[in-house]
């Protein structure tokens, strides 16, 4: 038996597994893709502490961390977890297609994908100039003109965050009403560098390198906005699917939008079980958090095993 199973090797995992393997505990981290998360996907990151030369990829960021965690131990595996279960005895199975582990305890920190809209090359475009976090992109579009797709809280907000960035915002919005608090749509609304572009849908955006504009289908005709950047916000899902038993209940609490309801220890409802970074409740969404997260859980995870052990 393992003391703990990371499952995820994103910035959250990896940090845990830093932490738990320097701290001598027995470490596996098992991810379904390569290690470093969704922040691959990005082309720049400049808000990690530390990140001070120009053009750093997500790529170039996450580089060597995989590296560093196996320095003290950890194993990464290149799997899929499919379900975790809660033994008898206080420990978790970790169940994968055609195997098994047991482990004393477990960090889940499987991430969060944001949905797509589903325009044409929206895939091609993620990361040269489509985004889906103001916080994370904004300042590269500085007094540049940018769209904004979406109309429920996150995109009124965001929309917001950027028109103090940005030259100009277009508020793309498919219907001809926002799904969001009054006060916010006001505050859009009276925003001046805030255009809405209502009753309307993002038909393709178009580039050579890097997002150049968008063909918007707004009632019956096409409009051509040259923009600098694409913000998606319709809608985010957690990856919390392993946290779902036979009869596709969750093993632990989760609030209405699927998020791992956790303390400030990244303790879940469950025993031994932590959840960490993007797929816990109210999380920032961010490297640095996630990163901040897997310390904390992993810090968490040292005592719990002790006392485990201590008890068995
Ligand atoms: P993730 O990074 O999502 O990692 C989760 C990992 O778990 C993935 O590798 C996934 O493959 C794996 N996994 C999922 N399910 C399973 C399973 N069943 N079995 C095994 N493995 C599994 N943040 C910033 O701070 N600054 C930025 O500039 C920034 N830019 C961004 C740009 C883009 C294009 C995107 C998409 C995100 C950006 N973010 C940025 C957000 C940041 O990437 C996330 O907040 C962060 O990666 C979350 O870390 P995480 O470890 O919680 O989850």
């Amino acid at each position: 038996m393992i003391d703990v199973a990371i499952i995820g090797a994103g910035p959250a995992g990896l940090s845990a597994g830093l932490y738990a393997s320097r701290m001598g505990l027995k470490t596996n981290i098992y991810e379904k893709l390569n290690p470093g998360g969704q922040i691959v996907l990005s082309s720049e990151i400049e808000n990690y502490p530390g990140v001070c030369g120009e053009n750093m990829s997500g790529i170039d960021l996450m580089s060597c961390w995989p590296e560093q965690v196996k320095k003290f131990g950890a194993i990464i595996e290149n799997k899929e977890v499919e379900s975790i279960s809660k033994n008898e005895d206080g420990s978790f199975t970790i169940f994968f297609a055609d195997s098994s582990i047991k482990a004393i305890s477990v960090i889940v920190a499987t991430g969060s994908h944001p949905r797509k809209a589903g325009f044409e090359n929206e895939n091609e475009f993620i990361g040269k100039g489509i985004s889906t976090c103001a916080v994370c992109d904004g300042f590269f579009y500085r007094n540049k003109e940018v769209a904004v797709v979406g109309g429920g809280n996150t995109a009124l907000e965001e929309a917001l965050y950027l028109s103090k960035i940005v030259s100009k915002v277009y508020l793309i919005h498919r219907r001809d009403t926002f799904r969001a608090a009054p006060n916010t749509i006001k505050r859009v609304e009276s925003t001046n560098n805030i255009e809405l572009i209502l009753n309307s849908n993002v038909k393709k955006v178009y580039g050579t390198q890097f997002v150049e504009g968008i063909i918007v289908n707004q009632e019956n005709q096409e409009v051509d906005l040259k923009v600098d950047g694409v913000f998606v916000f319709v809608g985010n899902d957690r990856n919390n699917g392993i946290l779902k038993d036979k009869n596709q209940e969750f093993i632990c609490n989760v609030n209405s939008q699927g998020e791992v309801l956790v303390d400030i220890q990244m303790k879940t409802s469950i025993d031994g079980l932590y959840a960490v970074g993007d797929i816990r409740v109210s999380s920032p969404k961010q490297v640095i958090s996630s990163a901040g997260d897997g310390a904390v859980a992993a810090l968490e995870v040292v005592k719990y095993v002790d006392k485990f052990k201590v008890n068995n």
